[in-house]
């Protein structure tokens, strides 16, 4: 069987804007991609996923938990390369605007934190994991993602 470069998609506290315009980018890639890429974890492209090693994993937003703290440090254990997609997980923003309200609005949020169980700073991936390469944008930017993967089809020796 033609080797793949084995993908996975995760997604943290986003809107998930960044998937969407995955989606979108199979409209011209999805031959090429099928060939290329293993699925091997992506939710919105399948309901049976497998969590186990990748060569490259994408992840788009934000870290506003001890959950999503851990569920990242355990992506980064199963793979080769992690990829920030989108600004959430770049720098953290949009959901990062809350680590600066004004006291008194912080105050106002502060139950949903409690409730929630969330940090009272948001994080970006690279304050948790090492980060191999960014795709900034809000979404993000769709020239930069495909070159970012392109660079791993070439590094893996499937394209
Ligand atoms: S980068 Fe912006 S558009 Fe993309 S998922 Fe994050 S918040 Fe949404």
């Amino acid at each position: 069987m033609a080797k793949k470069l084995r993908l996975g998609w995760f997604t943290l506290t986003c809107c998930e804007d960044n998937a969407i315009m995955f989606v979108e980018l199979l409209n011209t890639h999805f031959f090429e991609w099928k060939k290329q890429i293993d699925f091997r974890y992506c939710k919105f492209l399948k309901s049976k996923n497998t969590f186990d090693e990748f060569d490259v994993a994408l992840v788009e937003g934000a870290v506003s938990s001890e959950r999503e703290k851990k569920r990242l440090l355990d992506i980064r254990s199963k793979t080769k390369y992690l990829v920030a997609v989108g600004s959430c997980a770049v720098n953290g923003r949009p959901s990062a605007q809350r680590n600066d309200f004004a006291p008194e609005l912080k105050k106002v949020i502060k139950p949903f934190i409690k409730k929630w169980k969330l940090y009272d700073n948001v994080l970006s991936a690279k304050d948790v994991v090492k980060v191999d390469e960014s795709v900034d944008g809000c979404p993000m930017n769709e020239e930069k993602f495909l070159q970012v993967l392109d660079k791993y089809l070439v590094e893996f020796k499937v394209k």
